[in-house]
């Protein structure tokens, strides 16, 4: 029961980690040429949600303003399993 908790909690910290840092380091700011996650993150999505009241939906229209591309996801989750498989292998 010790390695399961521990692997539970080993991966919710790195998780929070890694979305910090995609949020501080790729999706707030230019990535040299690699401007995807700064201009569909910061210029539009908080263009729309900030952090105020605005943070949840107010209005519903501004839900199709969520850019957010279907291969996001699975991109996002197989970086995040990099350090895993390398560490593994
Ligand atoms: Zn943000």
């Amino acid at each position: 029961m010790f390695w399961p908790a521990a692997g539970f909690l080993i991966a919710v910290i790195f998780a929070s980690f890694y979305a910090w840092a995609l949020h501080r380091y790729v999706m707030h700011r230019p990535l040299g040429k690699f401007r995807y996650p700064f201009e569909a993150h910061t210029l539009i999505h908080h263009h729309v949600f900030r952090a105020d009241e605005t943070y949840h939906l107010i209005n519903p229209k501004d839900a199709q303003t969520i850019p957010m591309a279907w291969w996001n996801g699975p991109v996002l989750v197989l970086l995040g399993l990099l350090p895993f498989v390398a560490i593994a292998g």
